[in-house]
């Protein structure tokens, strides 16, 4: 399989090679030139796996630059039971009024990214030890994907990791899950500024090509390929778990930022899985809400993000976004990058024209939540169900019940644990014990190591050069 850019502009790489890639260096996303038919019989043979064997078998079909026997290996070391908490990876459960969850939250950092990461970390590892390669991973967090890139890939061998945050946005508990880690290879830098800013830093460096082949500077941010691959897992192996035949119907509802989670429904989708709608949750930061409700994709400058209770999902520029207008424009990047140049120019653009085969072709919906929604829905779970979850679950829920017609199965994507969002829970529902996985008591008292900058590229390079000197 080879992977194509959604500017048109780069020549064709393999999967090994877009691993390690951050934006194509024409500017676009790279995808698979195409997506592998999963048909019925295949959907059956793959019901019974586990969640290993189903990794494996969904990523092969991918990832066909790596000999069989590595990823089997690199799959299984990655998704088990320790790692993850439980034999099932991603258990499904279903709440009193009906709609399921499914669990993708219990990884080292407990949030829906340890799903990618930690299968990254272990691939990355693999394709540096073949080639003898070096690589400085450079990131942008609002709280989740920066830790757990940090997780899956402290003390690696050949692999640093720089990470930038925006400064005091993430909470306490996020802050001292990534700036308590004492591994040599990670670094943290707090930017003043928003995520979008911290982002835009990202891209200037991976822009400027002389430093970023210097300092062998990659990315595992969201719009890696690899962590989109490994998402598109879960999405079967949670069909296989709410449902007994293929021939019925689920939906998916995903709290939705930088479209990562979503866009890796888009492809479950796409190959086939017997996905009815793909319901996209988001915040005050209504971007994707507006598109999908409009045409219109107008996305906000930093004085118009709202900072949040649920943060990860503060985002005005779904970075993922393109390459599910990618396909919708049928793959036409001539069309990208004029969509794009619009979006550059701070205009953005109006699709109201695809708007139908949005909804009917490709079966995308939306839902926004706000902080009063996401209260009363922590709130109602935990009187009917007993049971907490986080604030960007609690804005899934919220939407899954508002968009919700007679007879559908929803199931929600579970994207971190309460434990994370302490401050928002007791705002919630008052003081009660949240559940803490073991071995994470204690968390914010140990020491931390973070420095803090202006928004400013020039600085981020002089920290990097200083470290790698
Ligand atoms: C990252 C994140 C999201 C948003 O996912 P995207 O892939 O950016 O759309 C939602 N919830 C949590 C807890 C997250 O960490």
């Amino acid at each position: 399989m080879k992977y194509i850019s959604t500017r048109g502009a780069t020549a064709p790489k393999s999967f090994s090679e877009v691993l390690l890639m951050g934006l194509a260096p024409d500017g676009g996303l790279m995808l698979p030139d195409h997506y592998p038919q999963v048909d019925e019989a295949t959907l059956q043979k793959w019901r019974v796996l586990s969640y290993p064997e189903l990794a494996f078998e969904i990523i092969s079909l991918f990832a066909t630059d790596i000999q069989h026997d590595d990823l089997c290996d690199i799959v299984n070391r990655t998704y088990t039971e320790s790692v993850f908490g439980t034999v099932e990876i991603t258990p499904v459960r279903t709440l009193s009024d009906g709609i399921k969850i499914e669990a993708l939250s219990n990884g080292p950092t407990l949030a829906f990214k340890d799903m990618a990461m930690q299968f990254l970390g272990n691939a990355f590892e693999y394709v540096l030890a073949k080639e003898g390669r070096q690589i400085n991973i450079l990131g942008a967090t609002s709280g989740d994907t920066g830790s757990a890139a940090e997780y899956a890939l402290r003390g690696k061998k050949n692999v640093n990791v720089f990470m930038l945050s925006p400064e005091g946005k993430m909470s306490a508990f996020q802050r001292a899950q990534m700036f308590s880690l004492q591994d040599e290879n990670i670094h943290n830098i707090a930017v003043e500024g928003m995520f979008d800013d911290c982002q835009d830093i990202v891209k200037a460096v991976q822009n400027d090509v002389r430093f970023k082949a210097e300092y062998h500077i990659g990315t595992v941010n969201s719009i890696n390929w690899g962590r989109i691959v490994a998402q598109v897992v879960y999405y079967f192996a949670g069909y296989f778990n709410a449902t007994t035949s293929n021939e019925q119907k689920v939906s998916f509802c995903v709290p939705s930022g930088n479209f990562g989670n979503v866009c890796a429904g888009h492809i479950a989708r796409q190959m086939g899985l017997p996905v009815c709608r793909l319901i996209v949750a988001t915040n005050e930061n209504d971007v994707l809400d507006e598109f999908f409700k409009t045409g219109r994709y107008r996305p906000r400058n930093t004085e118009h993000t709202h900072v949040t209770s649920s943060p990860s999902m503060d985002i005005s520029k779904a970075s993922n976004f393109e390459r599910f207008v990618f396909d919708l424009m049928e793959r036409d990047a001539g069309k990208i990058q004029s969509l794009w140049a619009d979006v550059a120019s701070g205009e953005g653009f109006d699709l109201k024209d695809q708007l139908e085969q949005v909804r009917d072709k490709y079966g995308f919906v939306s839902g926004k939540s706000t902080h009063t929604d996401r209260l009363a829905t922590i709130r109602q779970v935990y009187e009917q169900d007993d049971e907490l979850i986080d604030p960007h679950t609690a804005d899934g829920v919220k939407v899954a019940r508002e968009v919700r017609e007679a007879g559908e199965t929803i199931v929600c994507l579970e994207t971190a644990l309460a434990a994370k969002f302490d401050q928002t829970i007791y705002e919630a529902v008052g003081d009660v014990t949240i559940p803490r996985p073991i071995g994470l008591g204690g968390l914010e008292d140990l020491p931390q190591r973070v420095e803090v900058v202006k928004n400013d590229v020039g600085l981020v390079k002089n920290i990097i050069r200083a470290a790698l000197e």
